[in-house]
């Protein structure tokens, strides 16, 4: 696992502001979360989900990934685990939830696999890549943009939603509006994201750092470690949503950040039936009630799920 900085290296810089904020830190950890940095799990209310219909006729001979999924008896996902409202694993039951569990599950039911077929696994982004090209997992949901390097790498259906990369501050930081005002701040980010790259390339200026997960940035963010955090607009805005007395996302979204389903590279059987469940589910109204059940709770209004992507096989 790719840890580019220890989480506590940088505690003691900041004394004061780690103080003032240690109340508030405290505040948030006894709200209910599981393990310091992540806000507290408050997932979206079961029925307001859709429930989908599980193709338990579905057959896929052409696809390698299915087939050791069928024999398996369950499908092994890659999720995230700490992202409010898309990816969130409650600590206590070991349930996932959010918008991107909803779009695995989905997905799932039409390849012939229920819910309890469906088991998730976290993966931080840097290893995501990885985890498609050694098996650990069938598919991947967790807020993967599609990109021209990566698809040299593993497949993706979709896109099923477009994010753009945004910047959290604290409530009381007045300074930072855009990516320009970085220069000789610290910025956060995680290790193997599209956000990291794009600042280090663009904005050398800034004093980029890196973490396995953004949770542990929002942990950096609010002890004073690091002056903003840089990511997908979707997983701020929900990070703020928990915590709006000390969170704000500023600014206008500065990149596009379509997600896709990763699946291994070369199963395009596996990845065309995606994209065909990801169209019907469109269509049948699932996605939309999905998001408003999960995503929508950070405050963003549905909007229309972007065209799919049906790219040659590479
Ligand atoms: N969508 C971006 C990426 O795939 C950032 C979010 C993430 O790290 O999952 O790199």
């Amino acid at each position: 696992m790719l840890r580019t900085r220890n989480s506590r290296t940088k505690r003691s810089r900041t004394r004061t502001g780690a103080v003032a904020l240690a109340g508030l830190l405290l505040a948030l950890l006894t709200a209910g979360c599981g393990k310091e940095g992540s806000p507290p799990v408050k997932g979206p209310k079961p029925e307001a989900l859709p429930h989908y219909k599980v193709d338990t006729g579905f057959e896929l001979p052409g696809s390698t990934t299915w087939k050791k999924a069928k024999r398996r008896g369950h499908l092994v996902v890659g999720a995230k685990e700490d992202q409010p409202y898309l990816g969130e694993k409650d600590p206590a039951t070991g349930i996932y939830s959010g918008f991107d569990i909803e779009i695995a599950r989905m997905v799932a039911a039409s390849l012939g696999f229920g819910q309890k077929a469906v088991q998730f696994r976290t993966i931080a982004s840097a290893n995501r890549e990885t985890a498609l090209q050694n098996g650990q997992i069938d598919y991947y949901v967790g807020t993967y943009t599609i990109n021209d390097m990566r698809k040299k790498l593993v497949g993706f259906a979709g896109p099923y939603y477009l994010a753009g990369q945004g910047l959290l501050v604290r409530t009381d930081e007045n300074d930072i509006h855009g990516p320009q005002d970085l220069d000789g701040k610290t910025v956060c980010s995680a290790a193997g994201s599209t956000p990291y790259q794009r600042i280090a390339a663009d904005y050398p200026k800034a004093h980029l750092v890196a973490y396995d997960t953004y949770s542990i940035c929002v942990d950096n963010l609010l002890t004073y470690q690091v002056d903003a955090v840089t990511t997908d607009d979707a997983i701020l805005l929900g990070f703020a949503a928990k915590a709006p007395d000390e969170m704000k996302v500023v600014g206008k979204p500065f990149s596009q950040e379509p997600y896709g389903i990763g699946v291994p590279r070369g199963d395009n059987a596996l990845r065309a039936a995606l994209n065909d469940a990801l169209e019907a589910n469109e269509k049948n109204g699932n996605w939309k009630k999905a998001f408003e059940a999960t995503l929508g709770l950070s405050g963003v209004p549905a909007p229309k799920p972007p065209p799919i992507d049906r790219y040659p096989a590479n």
